[in-house]
């Protein structure tokens, strides 16, 4: 677990981390998967596809009425899961 204030990158084994407050102004969605974090060089080990997917469903989510964005929250969360097993799966060299 990493440091009072700070998230740790998702990918195991990963030393990086970024301050909390930091980590939620750069998803503004609201506290989702502001709990998690990808660092800039794991980053780099998801598809251009789904990190395009990613970057376009968030800025659905932000352009939303407010009443709408709850039900939005499973799907960019399902495609930030997708990040996720990406990042972790090539860096293991999977
Ligand atoms: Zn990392």
């Amino acid at each position: 677990m990493a440091k009072a204030g700070r998230v740790a990158c998702c990918v195991p084994f990963c030393r990086r981390t970024i301050a909390h407050a930091k980590l939620q102004a750069a998803h503004g969605l609201d506290g989702i998967e502001a709990n998690e974090w990808i660092c800039g060089n794991h980053w780099r080990n998801v598809s251009t596809l789904v990190r395009r997917l990613y970057s376009i469903r968030k800025r659905h989510y932000r352009e939303l009425l407010s009443a709408e964005r709850p039900a939005y929250v499973r799907h960019v969360n399902h495609i930030w899961s997708v990040c996720r097993k990406q990042a972790i799966e090539r860096a293991a060299g999977i």
